[in-house]
């Protein structure tokens, strides 16, 4: 089936929304707007108000037939509570006309599309109780029972949490976009660092922008909460650069709160000497991101590393006293689900205190997509049923090795319209993880690509946000500029 389909709809502000649920059932779709007279279906959506009701209706005809009529109640509130109301009725519509057209799409969640459902899920029990949030949950958004339980459980983990968060709470985000090699499935903004690469004038960039957001948040009298030293892959600084960067950052800073994170994410950067400086600074926990325990396929996705270097660097880290996280990904090209199992495996022997079961995205930005035609992919790449089994595997060898779900999020493009979870063993779960994911907490945020949030509280939370470019030029360009927006934000 050839996948141009026109949307024709009286709501155009959903047409986003309406097209994300349309790709839920095909991935591949091109939608358009503008009848081109090349479409090969046609969906058309109107959404109209009665006395007590929004009534929505999608029709679409062509390669599929199709139709669904969905009512919800109509809701009194702001305009921003009632565009929320009229969104959900459109969607909920469009969805199951989908559905009706492709019964045996595996689409576990439902109609929901947003990268958040445990926020979602939090609100709804927050506004309706526990009974009302689930059947809201499972008969209003279609989500499987099993994708509602690991919701319930993320929620209910992260609610201590969440509830010691105070209003000037602020976390630290520090990135470095550089990595060593590029991975097939990457889509960020990461560079890659050679030996020639000169890290001299972004490692100035990145101090001028941390001395400026400490001093804002001294001046705003924010608190520190939690630090997180993200990427790319910090640790493919050299050590006197990791030393110099995290010397500055706490000079600047005072403290990095709470919990201090760094991720040492491929094994073949992390030396003992740079777990020693991460120690020595205050870090506490560090991710080795194994991605998969099989040799072929870390050739196969760019990794420049093996699995004994992982176990190495793991043990490493071990015998200095880290909270250690083990990132994988499930549905690697090339891998079956013999290959997961044996992963998991590998991990539960090393005994990590966190794991993240992460399904593959496949954005149009990453390599495999751009140079593995589709058709390619889709031969090397399992299928949604063997995608939820993988899945399923990561979530009881969480189980096995005594841990919980304590952060999740959905991507666009994620293989059988799954999801990535943050398993922890109790008492070790990542504040950071949680306050970012869930965005509960105010992040103040340097380095290229990286993104400063302010979080509002209240009744009707608002999050603001401004991002540093991702270019490392253009960031350190515009590290001014930037900082007069954050200043303007943090300070209001
Ligand atoms: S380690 Fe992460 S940021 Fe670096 S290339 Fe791989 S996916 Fe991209």
């Amino acid at each position: 089936m050839s996948n141009t389909i026109l949307l024709k709809t009286d709501t155009p502000e959903f047409a986003n929304d309406i097209s994300d649920e349309i790709r839920l059932f095909l991935s591949d779709a091109h939608i358009i707007t503008e009848d081109d007279g090349a479409c090969d279906t046609v969906i058309c959506t109107s959404l109209v108000q009665t006395d007590y009701n929004w009534c929505a209706r999608v029709t679409s005809d062509g390669d599929f037939c199709s139709e669904y009529t969905f009512e919800y109640p109509y809701f009194e509130g702001d305009a921003l509570t009632v565009k929320r109301h009229k969104k959900r009725c459109i969607k909920i519509a469009a969805f199951r006309m989908m559905k009706k057209a492709f019964p045996n799409a595996f689409v576990p969640w439902g109609s929901l599309t947003g990268i958040r459902p445990t926020k979602l899920l939090r609100e709804l029990e927050d506004d309706m109780g526990t009974d009302s949030a689930k059947d809201m949950m499972l008969s209003l958004f279609d989500t499987e029972p099993e994708k509602y339980a690991v919701a319930k459980e993320t929620a209910d983990t992260q609610r201590p949490f969440i509830r010691s968060v105070e209003e000037n709470d602020v976390d630290i985000y520090i990135g470095i976009p550089y990595c060593k090699t590029r991975c097939l499935y990457c889509s960020f903004a990461s560079e890659i660092r050679t030996a020639k690469t000169d890290m001299r004038p972004y490692i100035n960039a990145l101090k001028e922008d941390i001395r400026l957001g400490a001093r804002l948040l001294q001046d705003g009298k924010f608190n520190i909460r939690a630090a997180y030293m993200g990427g790319g892959t910090p640790t493919v600084l050299t050590e006197d650069e990791l030393e110099e960067v995290l010397d500055f950052a706490l000079e600047c800073y005072g403290t990095m709160g709470n919990e201090f994170t760094a991720e040492a994410g491929r094994p073949d950067t992390i030396t003992r000497k740079k777990l020693e400086i991460l120690k020595a600074h205050g870090v506490g926990r560090i991710s080795v991101n194994p991605q998969s325990m099989n040799e072929k396929t870390l050739k196969l996705i760019g990794r420049s590393h093996t699995p004994s270097e992982i176990e190495d660097a793991f043990y490493n880290a071990r015998d200095m006293g880290f909270i250690i996280n083990t990132d994988i990904i499930t549905c690697l090209p090339g891998e079956d689900i013999q290959d997961v199992l044996y992963t998991l495996e590998c991990i539960e022997k090393m005994r990590p205190e966190n794991m993240t079961v992460h399904t593959l995205a496949l954005k149009r930005s990453s390599k495999l997509k751009q140079v593995i035609g589709d058709a390619e992919i889709a031969s090397i790449m399992p299928d949604t049923e063997i995608a939820s089994l993988m899945v399923d595997a990561g979530m009881k060898s969480a189980k096995k090795q005594g841990m919980n779900a304590y952060y999740m999020y959905r991507q666009k493009y994620m293989r059988g319209n799954l999801e990535n979870i943050g398993y922890a063993l109790p008492g070790t779960e990542c504040l950071y993880n949680i306050d970012m994911m869930e965005e509960t907490v105010s992040i103040m945020a340097h380095g290229a690509g990286s993104m400063s949030k302010r979080v509002f509280p209240g009744r009707s939370l608002r999050v603001e946000r401004i991002p540093n470019p991702k270019d490392v030029g253009t960031y350190m360009s515009k590290l001014h500029t930037v900082y007069d927006e954050k200043e303007r934000l943090f300070l209001q």
